[in-house]
């Protein structure tokens, strides 16, 4: 091997033992930024919960039945997903469990002939027949 191609291979290794110490440099920055993310999303103080309050409140409406309208037929009964209302002895509904309604006014809208109302907090007791 001439010295010209001895000193140029010279060259280009230590060029190589260069960007090898500049790519473990690379990989050990890009660790300790890691580890610095890391330790600063432990040190944050977990988020607070926010207060849970019933997605639906129950037991707040009232359930007004317009009697010379209602023939019984026992569809609002039926529909009640949270069995709030039962049927008299003549088939007729009365509310049993008021605590448990949920305004999803399924007696409401099932009533062929509109006698059934579900009626929320604020409106006032002259509503009521
Ligand atoms: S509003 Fe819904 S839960 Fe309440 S009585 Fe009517 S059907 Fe039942
Ligand atoms: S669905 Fe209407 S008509 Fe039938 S029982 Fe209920 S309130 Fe009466």
């Amino acid at each position: 091997m001439s010295a010209a191609i001895a000193s140029a291979t010279g060259a280009v290794n230590a060029v190589n033992a260069v960007n090898a110490v500049n790519a473990v440099n690379a990989v050990n920055t890009a660790s300790a930024a890691n580890a610095a993310v890391t330790a600063a999303a432990a040190a944050r103080p977990a988020a607070a919960e926010p207060p849970r309050a019933p997605v639906v409140p129950r037991g707040i409406y009232r359930i007004e039945l317009t009697r010379a309208l209602c023939k019984a037929c026992g569809l609002c009964v039926a529909w009640c997903p949270q069995k709030v209302l039962e049927a008299d002895d003549r088939g007729y509904p009365r509310v049993a469990r008021i605590a448990d309604c949920v305004n999803c006014k399924a007696c409401e809208r099932h009533c062929p002939d509109f006698a059934i109302e579900v009626i929320p907090p604020h409106e006032p007791e002259e509503r009521s027949r």
